[in-house]
């Protein structure tokens, strides 16, 4: 079953129908949004992602709201905080790794200005080669919590199925993977236009 299949067949999930509805799939801009899905991603490792949903808000509380620069300066007292507070997952991997990837994004905004701007110079690049860059460049991005992160902020396609009524509404903002399909894919006469506008 898929995602939106699992959300059609469950509107009382509403963590999950309004992940799905609102969020997955739909470009994030801001290198806090950005930091904040891949912390959630790697917090998800092991556990369902109802267990991360139901924690966002606390997550987005205990972090700072993933401000990068205030995530990045976290010292031994807030690692002690976020491992005490039972709102989040409290994991030693997973709280080191946000913080550590925070100071991975300052690192990459020397050179590419955001965390951004970083992902737009590489696109596209196969599931392959992103994980590669991803482990060159982050701790605690393996394979699926790379793919995971890159479909949910439009980076990769496959989010939705082309007949979920969000398809088109993530498709018509134009998500990386749409410029992608044009140059990779469907070579230089294609356009993503929704069908219902051409
Ligand atoms: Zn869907």
């Amino acid at each position: 079953m898929s995602y939106c299949e699992y959300v059609r067949a469950h509107p009382e999930d509403s963590f999950n129908k309004d992940y799905h509805d609102r969020e997955y799939g739909f470009q994030l801009t801001d290198d806090a949004a950005l930091l904040e899905r891949l912390v959630l991603e790697i917090n998800q490792a092991g556990l369902s992602w109802i267990t991360i949903l139901k924690k966002k808000e606390n997550f987005h509380l205990a972090y700072d709201g993933f401000d990068v620069d205030k995530v990045a300066a976290y010292a031994e007292a807030d690692t002690a905080r976020l491992l005490a507070d039972a709102g989040i997952i409290r994991n030693r991997l997973k709280v080191h790794a946000a913080i550590e990837n925070a100071r991975r994004i300052q690192a990459l905004r020397a050179e590419f200005g955001s965390f951004k701007s970083w992902l737009d110079a590489h696109h596209p690049l196969s599931l392959q080669e992103w994980t590669k860059l991803f482990k060159q460049t982050f701790v605690f991005t393996g394979g699926e919590i790379v793919n995971e992160f890159l479909v949910s902020t439009g980076y990769l396609p496959g989010a939705h199925d082309p007949d979920c009524p969000i398809y088109w509404q993530v498709a018509r903002l134009q998500p990386a993977w749409t410029r992608g399909l044009r140059k990779v894919v469907l070579g230089a006469h294609a356009d993503a236009t929704p069908p219902e506008t051409r």
